[in-house]
Formats: structure tokens, C-alpha cells, sequence
């Protein structure tokens, strides 16, 4: 199905694990500018499925910082909290179809079995799933996870900013996770129910996401769920030369003042390659990046055709 220029729907999708940094704002920015390039809806969804990670505190800071900086969602925050039953009828579907199974492994039992097979592996190869339980048509019931058969199949996919990417999903990272041992649902099957759900014509995120894609499209394929156009932007490198995480100590937004607020949007800007914007406050500043954003970035109107070689 081709997105249409007329509704292109976009989002930035926090989760809720602390405050926005330098780096989440700089894939706010792009994603709130490519929708107003496009005349598009931009929307906010707050990721908090990770429920032990997330807090309500964090994601209503996110969300004061995102209007400080003039970010503010065209449509009401959809908390993936609430979404308990799409997620749950999209596992059904899969497992009606045979597309998804139970699984009992732990990531030590996964270790093990690398370990045990004296493969050469390269860098978190131990944590492809070997397919041990594929075969063993377990009851899912609770304490077992759920994952999705990858098979053999090389996605192909088209990135705006990065050109034409490709994964081979088996060997990068085997069956994944869409409904964790312990309950909670994975980001990769709320992520697709969500923006199918929501209409989302446009990705636009961080670059660290990019290789979740293909797993992304596989997924959407499986579930008859329309692909979209992507854009992976760059990150923000802490001192360490690593992406700048909460993880890794990155410091909360300051958006205490306009002026402290419009620094950090130039300084997401220049990320993005954008010149600095001569504006005094926040929303002319947007006001201009949108214009260079469209000059900088053509408009994408259709979805590249999607190719998945078996
Ligand atoms: N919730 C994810 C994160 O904060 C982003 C998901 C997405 O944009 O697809 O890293």
C-alpha cells in the first residue's frame, strides 16, 4: 500500500526511561520537521511497555520538554501501556498463521548452545536465537516467550538518508522476542501494531534503530500491514565517541529558559545539518528549519518498493 503525500502521518516515539537528551531531540526535531514539510500530522507516542523502565514522571517530562521546545502532538499521546489487547490479537494472529511459536530458552541457555557448537562467532552473534525450540510446538502459556520465525529471508529496504540497506534477519538475529518470559511486550511487535494502528505513513528516528528495521518489515509483512518510508538520523556521540544514551549518563534537556531551550534546538539542528537559525525564539526557528528541511531533504511521496529475497 503507497502512503499518500496528502496524509502523511508522522511520530516520535520516546520511551519513558528518563528525560530527552541532545540525542532524542535531535530525532524529535527531524520527525516534527519532515511532517511540516510534508503538511503532514506529527505525532507523539509514548513507548512504555518496558514497564519496569519506564515511569509516568518521566514521560510527562518528556512531554514538558517537547512543548518547551514548540514540539507538541497533533493528536492526544497514545501510551503503549493501554494497548495490551492489539498487542495480544497481533500474537494471535501470528500464532494462527504459524508465523510465531513459544519458546523456553534463556539468554544463558542461548550462550550455551553457542558456546557448546564451537562456531566462530563475530561480534553478539551469541545472541541469535539457534531456533532450538522452532520445532517443539509448545503450549505458550505464562513464563514461556513468544517468537517471531524469521526463516532464511534477506530484507531490502530503502533508507532516505542512508540509501539501500539490507539484513539477512536469520543470521543478524535469528527468531526474535515479540512478548518477553516475563509478560512484558517486545518493542519490535508494539512498534509495528502502534504505527499501523496509527496510521504512520513516515519513520523518521535515530540511526542506533536502523537495523531494527528489517525486522520491522518482516514483521508488518506477516501481520498484511502496510510498509513506510524511512529515515534514520544521525546521533549525538558522547565523549566516549558512543551514542550519547540515558545509559551512558546523557544530561537531561535544559529547557528551563527560552533561551537555554533555543540553544538546544540549534544545537539538534546542527546535527542534522541545518544551518542556525537567526530567530529569537523557538517557534520561528522551527519556522525556518522547516524550509531548509525541504530544500535539504526531498519530499517522499510512495513507499520504495519492498524486496525480500527468500
Ligand atoms: N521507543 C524507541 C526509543 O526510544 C523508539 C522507537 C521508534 O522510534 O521506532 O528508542
Amino acid at each position: 500500500m503507497k502512503p499518500s503525500f496528502s496524509r502523511y502521518r508522522g511520530r516520535f516515539a520516546p520511551s519513558p526511561t528518563g528525560p530527552l537528551h541532545a540525542g532524542s531531540l535531535v530525532a524529535a526535531l527531524a520527525s516534527w520537521l519532515d511532517a511540516r514539510a510534508h503538511q503532514g500530522t506529527w505525532l507523539v507516542r509514548m513507548e512504555d511497555v518496558d514497564t519496569p523502565r519506564c515511569s509516568r514522571a518521566a514521560a510527562q517530562n518528556i512531554l514538558a520538554q517537547l512543548s518547551a521546545c514548540g514540539l507538541l502532538s497533533d493528536e492526544p499521546v497514545l501510551w503503549q501501556s493501554s494497548r495490551e489487547s492489539a498487542y495480544a490479537s497481533a500474537v494471535q494472529s501470528l500464532l494462527n498463521t504459524n508465523a510465531a511459536y513459544a519458546c523456553r530458552c534463556s539468554r544463558s541457555d542461548i550462550a550455551r548452545y553457542w558456546a557448546a557448537s564451537g562456531t566462530t562467532l563475530g561480534r553478539h552473534q551469541d545472541t541469535v536465537y539457534p531456533g532450538t525450540c522452532r520445532h517443539l510446538h509448545l503450549q505458550f502459556q505464562p513464563g514461556l516467550a513468544l517468537r517471531f520465525k524469521v526463516g532464511q529471508t534477506v530484507v531490502h529496504w530503502q533508507d532516505r538518508r542512508l540509501g539501500a540497506q539490507q539484513q539477512h534477519v536469520g543470521a543478524s538475529v535469528g527468531d526474535f522476542v515479540l512478548k518477553r518470559s516475563d509478560g512484558l511486550w517486545a518493542y519490535q511487535l508494539a512498534v509495528v501494531v502502534d504505527d499501523a494502528a496509527q496510521g504512520i505513513t513516515h519513520v523518521v528516528r535515530g540511526e542506533d534503530l536502523a537495523d531494527n528495521t528489517p525486522r520491522q518489515i518482516l514483521l508488518q509483512q506477516a501481520l498484511g500491514l502496510p510498509s513506510y518510508i524511512y529515515m534514520h538520523t544521525p546521533l549525538v556521540l558522547g565523549e566516549n565517541a558512543e551514542k550519547l544514551s540515558k545509559q551512558n549518563g546523557a544530561q537531561s534537556l535544559d529547557t528551563r529558559t527560552p533561551e537555554l531551550t533555543l540553544q538546544a534546538l540549534n544545537a539538534a539542528a546542527r546535527v542534522l545539518d541545518l544551518p542556525a537559525a537567526q530567530a529569537d525564539d523557538c517557534a520561528s526557528a522551527l519556522a525556518f528549519w522547516v524550509n531548509a528541511w525541504r530544500e535539504r531533504w526531498p519530499q517522499a511521496q510512495s513507499a520504495q518498493p519492498l524486496n525480500s529475497t527468500p
